[in-house]
């Protein structure tokens, strides 16, 4: 397994457009809305996600780990699934992993918190779930050290952004990153999303305001 995480993320990430570094295959599902599908090398295990209306979210690779300074393997040994960060995230994106943390093959991390960003996004001044972690796996973040911290990166795939399929302007994502990681790159004759990976913290408040279906920008973990 590829463990891209160990790679320097500037080199990775910056200026690219997802869509040209994945295989997309894009279907048309009987509702008109556009299924895309991730394939490749990189690509076999996906994470699909879904909005309350039953549409896909976003597709990822990595599952996303709840705040911790962490990696998966130590996390996930040491975390109890005892659900209190559940419980307190006033964004509701942690929830109890079902298959997710299989990427790495591992299959008993049932019920262990995993992160998606559907209906919020992790808020730059909170720290609830490290709070309430009594077996202290998660760190005491403080809105200042949050900006070193990183869940994942966001990544940007223009085969779904609605500046290139619909050809409106939108800047969602921009509008609405609170740490001022993503910067307008002209393509096409419209604006899009460009990510700064240093700054870029993966809190997925470009993956929860993007309008785009599958998300356009979405994070991937680390
Ligand atoms: S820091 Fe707050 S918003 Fe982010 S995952 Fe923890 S409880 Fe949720
Ligand atoms: S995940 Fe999106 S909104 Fe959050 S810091 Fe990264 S680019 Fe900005
Ligand atoms: S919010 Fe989504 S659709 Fe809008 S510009 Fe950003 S990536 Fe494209």
């Amino acid at each position: 397994m590829e463990q891209w995480h160990n790679e320097d993320p500037l080199h990775r990430y910056v200026g690219h457009d997802t869509a040209q570094v994945k295989v997309l295959n894009a279907e048309q599902a009987s509702d008109g809305s556009v299924n895309a599908l991730l394939q490749g090398e990189r690509f076999e295990k996906q994470i699909h996600t879904s909005m309350p209306d039953g549409s896909t979210a976003a597709v990822r690779q990595y599952p996303i780990l709840p705040p911790t300074r962490r990696d998966y393997p130590d996390f996930l040994k040491a975390c109890t699934a005892c659900g209190k960060c559940i419980e307190v995230c006033p964004e509701h994106i942690l929830r109890p992993a079902t298959t997710e943390y299989e990427v790495y093959d591992i299959h008993d991390a049932q019920g262990k918190p995993t992160v998606s960003f559907e209906l919020g996004y992790c808020r730059p001044n909170c720290h609830r779930c490290a709070d309430v972690c009594e077996e202290g796996l998660l760190d005491l973040v403080s809105e200042a050290q949050k900006v070193e911290h990183h869940l994942g990166w966001a990544q940007f795939n223009s085969l779904t952004c609605l500046t290139q399929t619909e050809h409106i302007p939108c800047d969602a994502c921009l509008r609405h990153c609170p740490y001022k990681a993503i910067l307008p790159v002209e393509k096409d004759g419209f604006k899009v999303p460009r990510i700064h990976p240093r700054l870029c913290t993966g809190c997925g408040a470009c993956e929860f305001y993007c309008p785009a279906r599958p998300k356009a920008i979405y994070v991937e973990g680390r």
